[in-house]
């Protein structure tokens, strides 16, 4: 239930849908209720032309309204004779019919806005609250859970919670306008009936009790399908490369065959509860027929037929909202499911967050220094009391074997990942005093997997600065040595690069990722590995535009060329997590250390 509140909540503001449908929806009940009350004076006009007792007129006016229709029917039947009165009657019949299915369009209709606005609040909160949570959050989920969550548990929670909603509000008025007419016109009969109805309601609730958490299951199988479908799609060419096609198949399809197990299991709960309940349904008024006709035969009721007949008419109806009911009872549990599960991801809070008091840096003039910074991953600790500075306009490299922390340390400068002891100083205020957006903005970033965009050409470059011109797009692409290939391309600038830019070389996306961070210009860089993954050919090319940006520049740069790290200013060896050796180049070699021996053992390329 609380759920399910919370759920409506995003319906917001509910008012501006909640009383046009309300009014729409009581219009439509009155309506449609009063269309099967009618049949009785329609028996009456039918049969009891001949009857010369004249009907009184019922004591309690509406409050008995078979009553007071057969008294009107009779008295057109006086008035219009029994031809006239069949049209009177027909024609209120047929105004009531069209006037409770347009209340019924107009209140469906609402609803839909509602369900439709509730659902688009919904999403946008979901994939707000993902792209907001720290960068750590998603190294510990699953890609696939995540997408699931936002694209079919939202789905999900609009085919059960909000059309459910309708069903909320609509069938108990509907229920109670039966109810009452039913007493109004029989209250012996009636609570005759009421005794029969609980045991229904007892036999449906067994039925859909586990359906709840077998949902719950469900949406994740979907999750896990997605996410090794995400990596199918992206690792298609080591997949091929390693023969491991039919083994990807096998390990999908037997998920598949697991989510679709369930489904039939679910289908077979959820779809019994359907003619379970018909069946009982007209069980109960085979019962009613039973016990108020044997009345009727034996003379023994305030019944006449016309009202016997009209009884059943809406007894037979009554059923039909107290189906939906449970009907809807038994899809909410999904709905419920899957509300959960994206309520989760809403509720879920960035570890990273602004503090109250941070404040909006503009520019960067003097040093970062790393004071006594340990770090670690729940498994494993992986920096132990770092303490260097970088000083404005420097180069610094960092070198090392790999696992040994040098990528996690650069995580600290962003704050990608907070420290756990000791403190990260820009210009001598801690990164944590620091709006994460106004420190973002200081750096840009180079990493081994060029991330690019399936967009155009310019429209990946100026995606950091938004506005760009064209101009400024090409001076940059000139920088990073990207404008001649750019130009070979079909159409140039505009052409689509691609998934994860797969229509380009390794050499060309990183030259793409390089352009993008010269047009940011922000004044530290970032660059982590940037020519690793890329043959020696473009990696001078790339190296050039490296060059380029980091001119003028702070930058700090996790490399394996010989060259790179040679003119760095500041060199720093971090093995395991420690700072064993720092200097420039001549003197580490001097010192005839690990970095010696690193270069002795050739894992610099040199080129
Ligand atoms: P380097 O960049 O120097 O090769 P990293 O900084 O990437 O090394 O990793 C340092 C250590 O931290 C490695 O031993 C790695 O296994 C571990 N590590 C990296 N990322 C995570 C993570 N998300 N969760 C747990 N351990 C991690
Ligand atoms: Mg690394």
């Amino acid at each position: 239930m609380k759920t399910y509140l919370r759920l409506l909540s995003f319906a917001q503001p509910i008012a501006r849908f909640a009383i046009p449908y309300l009014l729409c929806t009581v219009l439509g009940v009155i309506f449609n209720t009063l269309n099967l009350a009618l049949l009785a004076p329609l028996l009456i006009t039918l049969f009891n032309n001949q009857a010369g007792d004249v009907m009184p007129r019922p004591e309690n006016g509406w409050l008995d309204p078979t009553g007071m229709l057969n008294y009107y029917a009779q008295q057109a039947n006086l008035h219009f004779g029994p031809h006239g009165a069949l049209q009177v009657v027909c024609a209120v019949i047929v105004s009531s019919v069209l006037l409770s299915n347009i209340f019924k369009y107009f209140s469906q209709r609402i609803m839909e806005n509602l369900r439709i606005h509730t659902l688009l609040n919904l999403r946008k909160r979901v994939f707000d609250n993902v792209m907001n949570m720290h960068v750590g959050y998603f190294s510990n989920q699953r890609k696939g859970d995540i997408i699931a969550k936002i694209a079919s548990d939202v789905q999900a929670v609009q085919f059960s919670v909000t059309s459910t909603l309708q069903v909320v509000f609509k069938e108990p008025l509907q229920l109670i306008a039966y109810v009452f007419m039913l007493f109004a016109t029989s209250v012996k009969l009636t609570l005759f009936a009421i005794l029969v109805i609980p045991v229904s309601a007892f036999l449906i609730s067994k039925i859909v009790k586990r359906l709840k958490e077998q949902a719950a299951l469900a949406q994740h199988y979907f999750g896990l399908m997605i996410s090794y479908l995400d990596e199918a799609l992206t690792g298609i060419k080591i997949i091929k490369a390693f023969n491991a096609t039919e083994n990807i198949k096998a390990k999908f399809h037997s998920e598949n065959i697991r989510y679709s197990d369930l489904g039939r299991k679910m289908a077979k709960r959820q779809q019994l509860s359907s003619p379970v309940s018909e069946f009982l349904g007209v069980t109960m008024v085979a019962i009613i027929v039973l016990y108020g006709g044997s009345l009727i035969i034996d003379n023994n009721s305030d019944l006449d037929v016309s009202k016997f007949v009209a009884y059943i008419g809406i007894f037979s109806q009554v059923m039909r909202p107290a189906k939906a009911l449970t009907d809807s009872f038994s899809s909410i549990h999904a709905g419920i499911a899957s509300g959960e599960r994206v309520l989760e991801l809403i509720d879920e809070k960035p570890e990273i967050l602004d503090a109250p008091d941070a404040i909006d840096m503009t520019d960067f003039n003097d040093s970062i220094r790393l004071e006594n910074v340990s770090f670690s991953y729940p498994t494993r600790p992986v920096l132990k009391s770092i303490n260097i500075t970088i000083p404005k306009g420097k180069t610094v490299a960092l070198v090392g074997p790999s696992g040994g922390g040098k990528s996690t340390m650069m995580d600290l400068l962003p704050r990608f990942i907070d420290a756990e002891a000791g403190q990260v100083l820009i210009d001598g205020i801690n990164v944590k005093k620091i709006k994460q957006e106004s420190l973002w903005s200081m750096f840009g970033l180079v990493n081994q997997e060029s991330m690019l965009f399936n967009d155009s050409i310019y429209q990946n470059i100026a995606f950091g600065s938004p506005g760009a011109t064209m101009e400024q797009v090409e001076a940059a692409a000139r920088i990073a040595n990207a404008h001649e290939f750019i130009m070979e391309t079909e159409e140039g600038y505009f052409s689509n690069i691609g998934d994860r830019g797969m229509k380009l070389s390794g050499g060309q996306k990183q030259r793409i990722c390089i352009a993008r961070a010269v047009l940011k210009n922000p004044p530290i860089m970032l660059l982590d590995e940037a020519t690793s993954a890329l043959d020696t050919e473009s990696e001078k090319l790339v190296q050039e535009a490296l060059n380029n940006l980091m001119k003028n520049r702070t930058s700090l740069v996790i490399a394996h060329r010989l060259s790179t790290i040679q003119n760095a200013d500041i060199i720093l060896v971090l093995e395991d997590g420690r700072v064993i050796e720092q200097g420039n180049h001549a003197k580490l070699i001097a010192h005839d250390g690990l970095y010696k021996r690193l270069i002795d053992m050739q894992q610099f390329t040199d080129v």
